[in-house]
């Protein structure tokens, strides 16, 4: 008697064991079959937007206006000079290696006055002499007619910004938005910092609502270009014009996704991500 019990007791446990199995391979299938689906969508996800770039944000002097405009290192010699006669050298420390712009920035508001001309004079003959780079227009025409967004970030100032505006409309061309290191940001009152800070990327990218895998930047500065396209996580493309454009940060460049000799080849990118 007691031992058919006991084999009663072991069928109904053997039943519940293999129902637990049973139980348990459904659940892990479908938690795998869970796992699995959403992988797929974020490939998808990635693959589209690999396939279109929606907005180029362009540097300009050396950019759109060819290389060698501005003496950019005799720009750098002049403000560490007036930095190293300064009262307060001694917080600078050493020029050396510093953004020029920070380095005007910690000036005393003597040294910031003899600095602010110094670049007022190099700009206002930059303005004076403006033309675009060879190729420059015959990029942002291709844009235009493929309905991608064109804007500009420039660490000069916004009387620049609108001679070259007033060079593109000739051509029907506008860049929107345009932003200069004396440009305003409407939400804190303050200019924009200016690159290789990524504010100015970031607040476009913002502007267009685009997501940041559909916007390029292209500048000629490492330092400053590519170092700002980082930040903003903003693919880039690097214009290497063998001339000496670094504005003081040393051991701080960035990393291009692409490097072209000259501002035409980012067509060839464009055609790769918007066939
Ligand atoms: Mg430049």
């Amino acid at each position: 008697m007691l031992s058919s019990v006991v084999i009663i007791l072991m069928l109904l446990l053997s039943t519940a064991v293999h129902r637990l199995e049973c139980f348990s391979v459904a659940t892990l299938r479908a938690n795998s079959m869970r796992m699995t689906k959403p992988r797929g969508r974020r490939a998808r996800s990635t693959v589209t937007h690999l396939r279109a770039i929606k907005g180029v944000i362009f540097d300009m002097d050396g950019t759109l206006t060819p290389p060698g405009n501005i003496d950019f290192v005799g720009l750098r010699d002049s403000i560490n000079s007036i930095a190293r006669s300064d009262p307060n050298y001694a917080e600078i420390k050493s020029v050396e290696g510093r953004d020029v712009l920070e380095v005007v920035t910690m000036l005393s508001p003597d040294g910031k006055v003899e600095a602010g001309k110094v670049l007022k004079e190099l700009e206002d003959k930059c303005r004076e002499n403006m033309r675009l780079t060879e190729g420059a227009l015959e990029v942002l025409q291709d844009l235009k007619s493929r309905s991608i967004s064109a804007a500009v970030v420039t660490r000069n100032v916004t009387p620049s910004l609108k001679r070259l505006q007033s060079i593109l409309n000739v051509h029907g061309i506008t860049l929107n938005p345009m932003i200069a290191r004396d440009t305003i940001n409407e939400r804190t009152g303050e200019p924009i910092p200016p690159k290789p800070n990524p504010d100015a990327l970031r607040s476009i990218v913002e502007l267009w609502g685009y997501d940041v895998s559909e916007v390029l930047m292209v500048g000629d500065s490492l330092q400053d270009d590519v170092m700002a396209a980082n930040s903003a996580n903003v693919k880039s493309v690097w214009i290497n014009t063998g001339i000496d454009n670094a504005t003081g940060t040393q051991h701080k460049e960035g990393n291009p996704d692409w490097t072209v000799g000259k501002i035409s080849g980012i067509t060839a990118i464009l055609e790769d991500f918007n066939p």
